[in-house]
Formats: structure tokens, sequence, C-alpha cells
């Protein structure tokens, strides 16, 4: 059997920079396969950027290992791209540029990427906007260009920390649809933060949830749902089974609300 393209073991995370240890995660493994694409869902502090920022090789897991195509996790590397909440594009630099600034970083000929640049620019409908600065853009159109940024050294790995949780909610959802469609064409393996559970459950092969306190993962849940996906999936009554089931698990491990009759003790997986 293939190995899975991402695979975290028994990870856990304690910052020890307060006066008392934070268990930001006490306990993750999760795989995630080629081509697949996995949310991590949890309320705000589940430690989903932590696990993520471990998985970039920004954090180190103080227990645990974490493995990318088939090597371990040591330092940040080039197979990735990571897209923040925030776009963080440089202002001074024209969105052309913002796309092939990486490509600077990893000292690859720019002439050669100059084409790939405009052709996911034309994907994520930024033609025309080749020269303006990021002040020229709205919100949804300096997230897109990040997206374009993420993607032009080609990484087999895309991690996504809440990319569009700072947006308006039509915004969002066109994100959300637009995002389906770019990895239509770009088939990569994703990594996705998010604490929306529509926005999970929309996005996914799979919803990563993550709760309790401390900290782990306490349900592994299929979305049952065929691509392509478009708005009208969100109006279905499984659409809506799907977020319930996902709302309640999350409710049952923090307290809010009883126990749900699905809601499983511990880690489980939901074909
Ligand atoms: P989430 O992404 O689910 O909102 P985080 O991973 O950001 O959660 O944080 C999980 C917990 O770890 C929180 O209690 C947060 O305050 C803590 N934490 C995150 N980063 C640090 C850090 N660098 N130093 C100390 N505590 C941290």
């Amino acid at each position: 059997m293939q190995e899975p393209l991402v695979s975290v073991r028994g990870v856990r995370k304690t910052y020890f920079a307060r006066q008392s240890p934070v268990h930001a995660v006490a306990s993750a493994s999760v795989d995630v396969a080629r081509g697949e694409f996995v949310s991590l869902l949890g309320p705000s502090g589940c430690g989903k950027s932590t696990l993520l920022m471990m998985i970039a090789g920004l954090e180190k897991p103080t227990a645990g290992s974490i493995r990318l195509l088939g090597s371990d996790v040591v330092a940040p590397r080039r197979d990735i791209g990571i897209i923040f909440q925030d776009a963080t594009l440089l202002p001074w630099k024209t969105t052309l540029e913002n796309v092939l600034f990486p490509i600077h970083i990893l000292k690859l000929p720019v002439a050669k990427y100059r084409d790939r640049a405009r052709e996911l620019l034309a994907m994520v409908g930024l033609t025309g906007f080749e020269h303006k600065k990021p002040g020229e853009l709205s919100g949804g159109m300096r997230q897109r260009v990040a997206i374009c940024r993420a993607l032009i050294h080609d990484p087999d790995i895309l991690l996504m920390d809440e990319p569009f949780s700072a947006l308006d909610a039509i915004t969002r959802d066109q994100m959300n649809v637009a995002l389906s469609e770019i990895l239509e064409t770009y088939r990569k393996t994703v990594v996705f933060v998010t604490h929306s559970i529509r926005e999970a459950a929309f996005l996914s092969d799979r919803v990563v949830v993550m709760g309790g306190r401390p900290s782990t993962i306490i349900l592994d849940m299929k979305m049952p749902f065929p691509r392509p996906r478009r708005f009208e999936i969100e109006e279905t009554q499984d659409f809506a089974q799907v977020c319930r089931q996902l709302r309640l698990t999350i409710e049952a491990a923090h307290g809010h609300a009883p126990p749900a009759q699905t809601a499983p003790a511990g880690p489980s997986v939901i074909e």
C-alpha cells in the first residue's frame, strides 16, 4: 500500500513559554493520502494551527513524528505551499511580482515561471490585475493572489490556515467554490484549518474534528458528497445532516450541549 503523503503519528505539543505549560495538542494521529483534502475543524484554541504549523515544519512537536512524502519533517521545506488568514502580500510589489516572489526566494529562473503565474491568475479570475498593487485589490482578490503564490512552485502539499475567515460571508462562499475549481485543475493534497463547519463540509474529502481539554482528534469523518461541488450541495438534506453531526460532536466535546447519540467517546472513523 502507498505511504500516505502526510503522516502525523502520536503528536503532542506543549508550549512552555508562559508560567504554566499550555497543552496545545495532547495527542494527534492522522494520515492524508495523495490528492486528498482534509480539514482540521474545531473551536478557537483547540490546536488546529499548531498542528498545521508542525506539519509545515514551522513548529516542533514535543512528542511524536510527522512525515511528508516519506521523510521526516525537521524544518520548513519547498514541497509545501502555505496560505494564511491574512494574504501577507508585499504592498510595494505588483500582483504578478507577488505571485513570483517564492521563485526569487527559491532561486529558480523567474522567466520560466512568468507564464505559469499568468495562467494561475487567469484561473482565479485576475487577468488584467497583474500590474495592480495589493492596496488596489479587494480582500477576496488578495487571497486569490496568495493562492496563486502558494501554487507557483507547484508544491505537492497545500497547507491553509483559516484562509477565508477574514472575508465577508458572500466572498467567502465564492472563494470556497473558486478553491474547489482550482483544485479540480491543479490537483493537490490539502490540509485546511477552519472553525466553519459548513466550509469544512463543503471543501473536504475528510473532516478531522479537534477538541476536548486537552485537545485531541475526536472524529475523523468522510464527506459523502460527489465532486465537482457547487453551492447547491449546501441546500441538500445530506449536507444539513453532516453539518449537524459535526456540530454535535464539537458541542459534546466542549460541554455546550448534552452528548449527541452519534458523538463518539474517542477517535472514530465514519465512512
Ligand atoms: P487554534 O488554531 O485551534 O485556534 P492554536 O493552535 O492557535 O489553536 O492554539 C492552541 C493553544 O496553544 C491555545 O491555547 C494558544 O493560546 C496556545 N498557543 C499557540 N501558540 C502558542 C505559542 N507560540 N506560545 C504559547 N502558547 C501558544
